[in-house]
């Protein structure tokens, strides 16, 4: 973010931190060292300015998260991963969007807001932590009340997610992966298993468990784990490490819409949908070890 778009002066010592932190750019795991501020990009390939592909309600996420007025997205482009079946590629690998500034991302949220919107839902954040907590800080001056949900791939730095504490309500992340090699074959990413569980450890010791009232999320931690085919995803494992490690009743949505997308067909392990049963056998594990089921 350069300081042409952002005076830095008039945000608080955590998103001036967030904002040091893209040059060189050590904001998520890759540590990519670019200098972002200065035009530089890096894994993720966005620069300072955020690019944002869509904003509006969005009827298609979890019924807590939806209510009456629809979960309001942004949509920001580009992705810290690289995922070979990723379902939204021309966003996260092609990054189409538009440059928007503070200002821009501080109207837009007001605007879910003011439209009905349930909560302001930021998908793929982990690259645009700094704007994201700048223009949450500005909202909420400007009368947000609304919960603010990151909607993560769980490829998240335990130094960003501290700094991010209080701008976020609801931590959404994904957990892919519980192998090394699978993820580095499918995600480029060979340690996500580790950076992904020391990320919501430190999600939950932020927000706790789901708190949900009248029907809808107010705070808390919601995992999303999509079941990949011929048990690639490691479900076991990871619902094994949330009972035990982060709390019995977690809440968790099983998610069964696995389909090969993107560059799947190159890998005949993940080219075809998982079956009925592979799914099923994940829901009632984690039922089994008590979590709380979300769909
Ligand atoms: S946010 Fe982007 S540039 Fe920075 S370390 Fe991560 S992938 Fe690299």
């Amino acid at each position: 973010m350069s300081k042409a778009h952002i005076n830095l002066e008039s945000f608080s010592e955590p998103v001036r931190k967030l904002t040091e932190k893209i040059s060189p750019c050590t904001l998520c795991p890759r540590d990519c060292k670019v200098l972002r501020s200065e035009g530089e990009v890096g894994f993720c390939g966005i620069a300072d300015m955020p690019r944002v592909s869509s904003v509006g309600p969005h009827f298609g996420e979890e019924p807590v998260l939806v209510g009456p007025g629809g979960s309001g997205t942004i949509f920001f482009a580009g992705c810290n991963l690289g995922c070979v079946f990723c379902q939204n590629s021309d966003i996260s690998h092609l990054r189409y969007g538009s440059e928007t500034s503070i200002e821009q991302l501080t109207e837009a949220m007001l605007g879910l807001q003011n439209h009905g919107c349930t909560n302001i839902n930021f998908v793929t954040p982990t690259h645009m932590a700094g704007p994201i907590a700048a223009a949450i800080e500005s909202a909420r001056g400007k009368g947000l009340t609304v919960p603010t949900v990151y909607n993560t791939g769980g490829y998240d730095s335990v130094d960003t997610l501290k700094l991010l504490s209080g701008f976020i309500d609801i931590y959404m992340p994904d957990m892919k992966y519980a192998d090394s090699e699978v993820a580095k074959q499918l995600s480029d990413a060979p340690d996500y298993p580790q950076v992904n569980q020391a990320a919501v450890k430190q999600m939950h010791r932020q927000v706790g468990n789901l708190k949900v009232e009248n029907g809808l999320a107010v705070s808390g931690l919601l995992i999303r784990h999509l079941v990949l085919p011929n048990r690639l995803a490691g479900s076991f494992e990871i619902i094994d490490f949330l009972a035990d490690e982060i709390s019995a009743s977690t809440a968790i949505n099983v998610m069964a819409q696995y389909r090969p997308c993107y560059t799947a067909d190159k890998h005949p392990q993940i080219n075809r949908y998982p079956t009925a049963e592979e799914i099923d056998q994940v829901r009632q594990y984690a039922i089994q070890k008590g979590l709380t089921i979300i769909r």
